[in-house]
């Protein structure tokens, strides 16, 4: 427990001069440590359940900005969709039509970025580029705005594999921006690999463990 303020300032310091911002991940963690890195300013923290961030947001300050980074499920979009800030792992084009129904039914706008499948892993959720091209026939939908892309790299050591993997989804990015407007976030970058993300044109990088410390896992995903 307690974070690293060291960390912060030094993450900080890098993100700056690099133009790119941070989403402090506090999935996990008690929100006396979400409060504290608040209190040195930053407002923008990442969960990854649905329960759990409902929670957490009903408790802390009304100014900070929640962005969702889990796999959301459609049933549970309407419990995040009067608050959420930014949803990042949007993986389908039904998950998008619900968040779109929500945000109506909310009077606001929602909005999303649009994951994309760039790991060798099976396990990690994302569209392909071909999928990609499909969903963008359907576009727009009522109160979403696309604001990019998120990806995240294959969990190895290997950083020739990651580099390639974050590059190619930079391609992707750079390539959607000339076709859809509201598109100028790239969110890639973690613990492990944020720099390499950064060199490769992330302008967004979701960060936990450097900040709060390890988790203990298992978590239920609630
Ligand atoms: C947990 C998580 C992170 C943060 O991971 P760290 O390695 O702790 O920085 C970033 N992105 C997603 C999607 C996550 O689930």
């Amino acid at each position: 427990m307690g974070i690293n303020t060291t960390a912060y300032q030094q993450i900080l310091t890098e993100l700056t001069s690099a133009n790119a911002q941070l989403v402090a991940v506090s999935k996990t963690k008690p929100v006396e440590d979400i409060a504290a890195l608040y209190a040195l300013g930053q407002i923008d923290f990442g969960e990854n359940y649905v329960q759990e961030l409902v929670e957490k947001q009903a408790v802390l300050p009304k100014q900070i900005r929640w962005h969702f980074i889990g796999h959301l499920q459609t049933n549970k979009v309407k419990y995040i969709a009067p608050f959420v800030s930014l949803i990042h792992g949007v993986d389908s084009f039904k998950l998008l039509k619900e968040i779109s129904k929500q945000a109506v039914k909310n009077n606001r706008t929602i909005d999303c970025l649009l994951q994309i499948h760039i790991a060798t892993e099976e396990s990690k959720f994302g569209f392909s580029v071909e999928e990609l091209q499909a969903l963008q026939l359907e576009l727009p939908l009522p109160n979403i705005v696309i604001k990019g892309l998120m990806g995240m790299a294959t969990n190895t050591d290997q950083t020739s594999v990651i580099a390639a993997e974050f590059a190619s989804l930079q391609q992707l990015y750079l390539s959607l921006k000339k076709e859809i407007p509201s598109i100028d976030t790239l969110s890639m970058g973690m613990s492990g690999d944020y720099q390499l993300a950064i060199q490769n044109g992330s302008n967004m990088v979701r960060i936990g463990s450097l900040l709060f410390g390890a988790r203990n896992y298992p978590t239920t995903s609630i």
